[in-house]
C-alpha cells in the first residue's frame, strides 16, 4: 500500500527553507540513516561468513535491528522538530532518556548517559571525559545526517548545528569535524535539486572538506578526493580506515568516500560500505544518510521492510514531493507494505502541515539547573569510544 502524503512543492522545484520541507529532508536522511545502520549492524560474521555474504550480495533475511546510531539519531529529529534548532539542553536531555544498553553504544557514551541519567549536567560530563580533551569518538557524526538535510540551504548553518550537536556528547575538535563533515556531505545531497545533481566523487569530497575545521578527519577527506579513480575498496581502506579504531578520522573519511563513489545509487553505496568491514553498521548509517537524500528510489523496498520499524512517529513516508525532487521526477518510489512500517497502520500518523512548523527557539531547556558531576569511573585509556569488539556482535 502506496501513502501519499501530499504537501505544497516549492515553485523552482529546488529546496525550500519552509520548515515542513526541512523536516521532511531530515526525516528522509533518518531513514536512509536508519536502513544503513541495522544493513551494516547484519554484517558482524566470521570473515568466512562475512566474505561470503558480501560476494553474493544477499542481504541477510529476518529482521534488522538498528542500534545506537539510530537510537541517537531519533533524538536528534525530535529536537529538530522541537525547536527548528540544535537545542543542547534537550538533546541531552533526550540522549539519556532513550539510552538502551542494548542497541550497541561504545563505553565511554554508556557512562557518559549514565551519568546524565543520574543527574549529571552534560556539559560537566564532557568536560570531564577523557581528561578534559573531549571524546573523539564517532558517536555524532554516525547521527549528523539529518542535521545536514534540514538545514540544507545554508552551508554556514549546518556547519554551526553539526558543532553545537557534537558537543552535547563529543567535544573533542576530530570529533566535531567529523559531525560537520558528514552533515555538510548530506546537505550537499539535500542540494542536488538546486544544481549538484553530478557531482564527480573528488568534487563532491572538496566540496566537503572545504567546510570541515582543520582537522585530521579534514586532511583525510583530502587524502579521499585525491584517491584514484581506479583505487580499490582495499587501498581505500588501507589509506582511510574503516572506523575499527572507532574514531571520527579513522571512520568518516572512508564512509565519505564510499558515498562519493554512489551518489546515485543507495544500494551500491551502502554495500560498498559494509564491504570494508570495520565498524559497518556507523559507516553504513553516515552512507545511507547521505545518499538517501539524493536518491531515495533506490533503496530496495525490501530493505525497508527489513529494517526493524522505527517508532511510529518517525516512520511517516517523507512527502512524495520532495521524493520525486531529489530523485529528479524519477517514477520509481519506494512503497510501504500495510502492517509492517506503515506508519498509518495504527492511526496517529506525523502528518505534514502547519501544525508540524518547529516553534524557533521555543521550549529550549537552556536554563537547566547545573547538577554536580559524580565522580567518573577510571578511564579506559582510550580517548575515542574505545576499540572496536567483535566478540560483542558474534
Ligand atoms: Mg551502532
Amino acid at each position: 500500500m502506496l501513502i501519499l502524503v501530499m504537501t505544497g512543492n516549492t515553485p523552482n522545484g529546488g529546496l525550500s527553507r519552509e520548515s515542513g520541507s526541512a523536516l521532511s529532508r531530515a526525516f528522509l536522511s533518518l531513514e536512509g540513516l536508519s536502513v544503513g545502520d541495522a544493513f551494516g549492524e547484519q554484517f558482524f560474521l566470521i570473515p568466512e561468513a562475512f566474505d561470503a555474504v558480501v560476494a553474493s550480495r544477499q542481504p541477510p533475511a529476518g529482521v534488522w535491528s538498528w542500534t545506537d546510531d539510530t537510537q541517537m539519531a531519533l533524538s536528534v529529529v525530535a529536537v529538530l522538530e522541537a525547536h527548528g534548532e540544535i537545542c543542547q539542553n534537550d538533546l541531552a536531555r533526550r540522549f539519556a532518556q532513550h539510552f538502551d544498553p542494548s542497541r550497541g553504544y561504545g563505553p565511554s557514551m554508556q557512562r557518559a548517559l549514565r551519568q546524565m541519567q543520574e543527574g549529571a549536567h552534560w556539559q560537566m560530563v564532557v568536560r570531564e571525559a577523557f581528561e578534559g580533551q573531549g571524546s573523539y569518538g564517532n558517536g555524532s557524526a554516525m547521527r549528523a545526517g539529518p542535521i545536514g538535510a534540514y538545514f540544507a540551504p545554508d552551508l554556514d548553518r549546518v556547519v554551526e548545528q553539526a558543532r553545537l550537536s557534537s558537543l552535547v556528547t563529543h567535544s573533542h575538535p576530530e570529533a566535531v569535524a567529523g559531525a560537520i563533515a558528514v552533515a555538510v556531505a548530506a546537505a550537499l545531497c539535500a542540494q542536488g535539486a538546486e544544481g549538484h545533481q553530478n557531482l564527480s566523487p573528488p568534487t563532491f569530497l572538496d566540496l566537503v572538506q572545504r567546510r570541515v575545521p582543520s582537522s585530521e578527519v579534514a586532511s583525510k577527506i583530502r587524502r579521499a578526493r585525491d584517491l584514484p579513480q581506479s583505487a580499490t575498496l582495499a587501498f581505500a581502506v588501507s589509506t582511510l580506515g574503516n572506523g575499527v579504531q572507532l574514531s571520527a578520522q579513522d571512520t568518516v573519511p572512508f564512509a565519505l568516500w564510499c558515498a562519493s563513489r554512489h551518489l546515485q545509487n543507495v544500494e551500491e553505496a551502502l554495500w560498498t560500505a559494509v564491504s570494508g568491514g570495520g565498524d559497518r553498521d556507523t559507516i553504513c548509517a553516515m552512507v545511507g544518510s547521505i545518499v538517501h537524500l539524493r536518491a531515495p528510489q533506490t533503496l530496495p523496498t525490501s530493505w525497508l521492510q527489513a529494517r526493524e520499524p522505527l517508532p511510529e512517529h518517525f516512520s511517516a513516508l517523507p512527502d512524495v514531493n520532495l521524493r520525486l525532487q531529489l530523485a529528479q521526477l524519477q517514477p520509481s518510489i519506494p512503497t510501504y507494505d500495510k502492517g509492517v512500517n506503515d506508519p498509518g497502520a495504527s492511526g496517529a500518523r506525523p502528518q505534514s502541515g502547519s501544525h508540524r512548523r518547529p516553534l524557533r527557539g521555543q521550549g529550549c531547556l537552556r536554563d537547566l539547573p547545573q547538577v554536580s558531576l559524580k565522580r567518573a569511573e577510571p578511564q579506559d585509556g582510550h580517548r575515542g569510544e574505545g576499540s572496536l569488539a567483535l566478540e560483542e556482535h558474534a
